[in-house]
């Protein structure tokens, strides 16, 4: 029986995702979060977007701060939501 991946782990798991680096089964469980969760893909699609945004301005240099307050800014905004 595959895990179920709570809101708090997609969140964090966005970027390894977005990276590239997650296993299959990982790739799997969160795809199947993101089919089932709003706030999720809302934070999902944000996150590809600010992603080829960076990628695109700044090749080589993204700023970990920022990354890491839009990512606190996410985590807010979700937890508000589901509440
Ligand atoms: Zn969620």
């Amino acid at each position: 029986m595959a895990g179920f991946v709570g809101c708090d782990e997609t969140i964090e798991r966005l970027y390894v995702y977005l990276d590239g680096e997650l296993t299959e089964q990982r790739r799997i469980e969160i795809t199947r979060h993101l089919d089932m969760c709003g706030p999720c893909v809302g934070a999902y699609g944000f996150e590809s977007e600010l992603r080829r945004v960076i990628a695109n301005r700044c090749k080589d240099h993204v700023p970990e701060s920022l990354i890491a307050r839009i990512a606190e800014a996410l985590r807010n905004e979700h937890s508000r939501q589901s509440n």
